[in-house]
């Protein structure tokens, strides 16, 4: 039997043109846009002007005065870089006070600042789960989790998003792992939807498991001084294992967890993302501090926000466009075809308005959206020229 023609010659393995195409086929290229704007309420590409509404920055504290002072004294002090992982002899005085206050923020006995979110997700369920344990992750969850949890060795299930039934039938059907472990996201990073942490944790603590809560999008904007998800739902003492990150409404780069005293030491110990890296630039963790100092201080700035956000909804839920169940600034429009999100993408920004359409793979099959997040940077009359733009690329 002869092969189809196509396919008779085998293409070389690292013939690489045919996936790309592929994605250009599926709209599903991503390209990058070149800023020369700093972060805050207008991006610069390409020479244009153009409000952001898909920036992290939910405070508008990347751009802050005293932070960036802060960051150019503290480089002029130690330098640019650290020289060296945390454990070989990069960490600095800067590091250690960051993770003081994160850890008095957060109402913990110790913090552990990890170079990204990324590699701190990595690092924590890397250290602690093997292949006996099990790890029980929703399925929405952030890609740096999912990541991590496949990573690790441990028995991996996903549970349906925000059903804390679900978790239990999981967790009633792996007794003999050694350790559980419950991963969520506080804040779902592409839908802005908050985890019922009190019902997770019934489940979780039942059956003897942790709670893992990454709180990249709660920290600083929820909760008491923006103490993150699971203080603004009072659970906060029943998550043992707390992690968020330090680049969004902190402005600045960079992850931490928080927890007991033997969980920061196991992460100094076994975890390899924290262990084999260098340490972040000791500026930058100044900067920070700096940053957490004007976060926690900002129930001004969440006040804004909270009233952009109820502007935002009323007025995109009066031009028809379908919201989600979202009180956070993340306020994404769901659209559904990559196509159809890539084009009203595109027509919003010919109105002055920066918003990136999600696509799979980020997002689940036929749930393209454009993510809209929304900062106090952003003025009342932003948020009304970005409902215009809505209601005019909708016509
Ligand atoms: C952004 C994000 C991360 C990754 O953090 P980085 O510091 O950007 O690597 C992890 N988890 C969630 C939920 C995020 O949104």
């Amino acid at each position: 039997m002869s092969a189809p023609a196509s396919t008779a010659q085998a293409s070389h393995p690292f013939d690489l043109a045919p996936a790309l195409a592929e994605r250009r086929r599926l709209h599903r290229y991503r390209q990058r846009l070149t800023q020369t704007a700093p972060a805050g309420r207008q991006a610069r590409v390409d020479g244009r002007h153009y409000l952001n509404f898909c920036a992290n920055d939910y405070l508008g504290l990347a751009n802050h005065p005293d932070v960036i002072r802060a960051l150019q004294d503290a480089a002029s002090d130690t330098g640019a870089g650290s020289g060296a992982s945390h454990l070989v002899c990069g960490h600095s005085y800067h590091h250690h006070a960051l993770e003081e206050a994160l850890a008095d923020a957060t109402g913990r006995p110790r913090a552990l600042l990890f170079s990204t979110g990324y590699m701190a997700n990595l690092g924590i369920i890397g250290a602690l789960l093997d292949k006996q344990d099990a790890v029980f992750q929703d399925r929405l969850n952030h890609a740096s989790l999912i990541d991590a949890g496949l990573a690790c060795g441990a028995r991996f299930r996903r549970y349906l998003h925000n059903d804390p039934a679900s978790l239990g039938a999981q967790l009633d059907k792996a007794g003999d792992a050694r350790r559980k472990l419950v991963v969520t996201d506080g804040i779902f990073s592409m839908d802005g939807d908050a985890a019922p942490l009190a019902a997770l944790c019934d489940a979780a603590e039942s059956r003897d498991a942790w709670l893992m809560v990454d709180d990249a999008h709660g920290f600083g904007v929820l909760g008491p001084q923006g103490a993150g998800t699971p203080a603004a739902q009072g659970v906060d003492h029943r998550v043992p294992v707390y992690m968020a990150t330090l680049g969004k409404a902190l402005g600045s780069f960079g992850a931490f967890v928080a927890g007991s005293d033997d969980l920061i030491e196991t992460l100094i110990q076994f975890a390899r993302p924290y262990i084999y890296t260098t340490a972040m630039p000791p500026a930058v963790a100044a900067a920070t501090l700096v940053s957490l100092r004007l976060t926690q201080a900002a129930d001004d700035r969440r006040e804004l926000l909270a009233a952009h956000i109820r502007r935002f909804r009323d007025g995109a839920a009066q031009l028809g466009y379908t919201l989600m169940d979202s009180a956070t600034p993340i306020q994404p429009l769901l659209i559904g075809s990559d196509a159809d999100a890539v084009a009203l993408s595109e027509r919003l920004r010919e109105r002055g308005c920066l918003i990136s359409a999600i696509r799979p793979p980020t997002v689940p099959e036929g749930t393209a959206r454009l993510r809209i997040t929304l900062s106090a940077a952003h003025t009342p009359q932003d948020v009304d020229t970005l409902l215009a733009a809505l209601e005019e690329s909708a016509r």
